[in-house]
């Protein structure tokens, strides 16, 4: 049974644990296949609430810790490359990076 069965519906007041019929008074061989909108709704806005309170996180922007092998730029200066940093130099970065974690456990 699903968390939407755990409040009673405002529809068809169907209780806690019991599932929906199909209208209010009918006997409970006649259960709605899916929860009144009303009875899902609240779930969703609680829902929809907690992502706002947690936006994504914003990855770390790119910083230029090694020097590029392509370019020679050192630490801190960009690439002369227009479009971003050369590939050669995000792969040692990340090399790098991989080094300096390895070496704080
Ligand atoms: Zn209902
Ligand atoms: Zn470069």
């Amino acid at each position: 049974m699903g968390r939407q069965y755990k409040q009673s519906c405002s529809r068809c007041h169907a209780g806690p644990g019991k599932p929906c019929v199909l209208a209010e008074g009918t006997d409970a061989s006649k259960v709605r296949p899916f929860p009144h909108d009303e009875r899902v709704q609240p779930i969703l806005d609680e829902r929809k609430a907690r992502q706002q309170t947690n936006p994504t996180v914003v990855p770390r922007p790119w910083r230029y810790e090694v020097t590029c092998p392509h370019c020679a730029q050192g630490p801190e200066s960009r690439c002369k490359s227009p479009g971003g940093p050369h590939r050669a130099r995000v792969e040692r970065a990340k090399e790098y990076t991989r080094l300096q974690k390895a070496r704080s456990q």
